[in-house]
């Protein structure tokens, strides 16, 4: 265990198709439901404590969480943690950015689905403004937030077109896109394998443009393939999990916003942290219930998604909003 994804909120502005279709209902949690910034960081100095060096926050929408400058000035405090990254889908950035880099971020990814501005609205929902976003993710780099990673994630017959306009424009800014592949996370996305456009095939369109070389990864259990582009500036990476799964390398927990903990994204159930926290656990009894749960995991869902009937495919699994992408 590495990496820990915390949720600090589920609650999201935007309502990307593949996330929170707009068409939902949906409840979002009350704030005495939400791990508070103590909470937060007492579970984080334990995960520390077990051997995570890399925190991500994220959502739902993180910058609609308040205390999210203390909630990263407090985890800044932990001896032991190498990097806090921020997932976010940028549109609070421009009036926030600054004081999250003041807070002690190292580093921000945004995600940015297409580069045309009705489009972008169309993918991510009515308050989806992409030049706002823009403009947050400059004052990001303005402030120090770098490097900055773009997610996107490409779907059939969705947003194709828009594979090479955001390679470009990464390239000129000086910006890492990840392309994640679409997956059938949640219950509300009707996913169908149809949907999703594999990995390879992004590559290739990337390939008719520009020279690419694979690179190592950065570190063990990094999750995006790496290339690099031949004339020196920048790279891409792919997120495969539908296509190339790598469940068996995976060293990620994650951590909800109502406090649970989950071993994997495609999870029905997470146990219960807050729980114990609430009830005056020890750090003895948290640690044992952390540990426990991790040395139990049998997740492997990813590996497994070929081989299930389209039934066992859409059991209950939690949504991606609530513990983080
Ligand atoms: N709201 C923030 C954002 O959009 O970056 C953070 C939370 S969001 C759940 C984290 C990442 O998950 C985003 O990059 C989003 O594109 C990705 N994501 C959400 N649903 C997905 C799905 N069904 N398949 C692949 N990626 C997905
Ligand atoms: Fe919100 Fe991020 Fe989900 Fe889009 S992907 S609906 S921005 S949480």
């Amino acid at each position: 265990m590495h990496d820990l994804r915390v949720s600090v909120i589920d609650a999201c502005n935007f309502r990307c198709g593949y996330c929170m279709p707009a068409e939902n209902q949906y409840r979002f949690l009350r704030s005495h439901e939400l791990l508070t910034v103590d909470e937060i960081t007492r579970l984080v100095r334990l995960f520390v404590s077990l051997g995570v060096r890399k925190i991500r926050l994220t959502g739902g929408e993180p910058l609609l969480r308040k205390e999210l400058p203390d909630i990263i000035r407090s985890l800044n405090r932990i001896d032991g943690i190498e990097d806090v990254a921020l997932s976010t889908n940028g549109h609070h950035l421009a009036e926030l950015a600054a004081d999250l880099k003041a807070a002690g971020l190292q580093r921000i990814t945004v995600s940015m689905d297409d580069l045309d501005e009705e489009g972008f609205a169309e993918l991510s929902g009515v308050r989806a403004d992409l030049n706002r976003v823009l403009t947050g993710v400059e004052e990001a780099v303005r402030v120090g937030l770098r490097p900055v990673k773009v997610n996107v994630v490409i779907r059939r017959g969705i947003n194709e077109h828009a594979v090479l306009d955001l390679v470009n424009f990464a390239r000129g800014e000086g910006y890492v896109v990840r392309f994640i592949e679409y997956m059938d996370v949640g219950t509300l996305n009707a996913w169908g394998m149809k949907d999703i456009v594999p990995s390879k095939e992004i590559l290739a369109t990337i390939q008719t443009r520009y020279e690419l070389a694979p690179a190592d990864p950065n570190y063990f259990g990094e999750v995006a393939s790496r290339y690099l582009f031949s004339d020196g500036t920048g790279e891409i990476g792919f997120i495969s999990s539908v296509t190339q799964p790598f469940c068996s390398q995976c060293t990620r927990a994650r951590l909800s916003a109502y406090g649970s903990l989950y071993t994997c994204l495609f999870a029905s159930e997470g146990v219960d942290l807050r729980g114990l926290l609430r009830h005056d656990a020890s750090d003895e009894k948290i640690l044992k219930t952390i540990l426990d749960t991790w040395a139990a995991r049998t997740d492997r869902y990813s590996e497994e998604r070929a081989e299930m009937t389209s039934e066992e495919r859409e059991k209950h699994k939690v949504e991606m909003y609530s513990i983080g992408g």
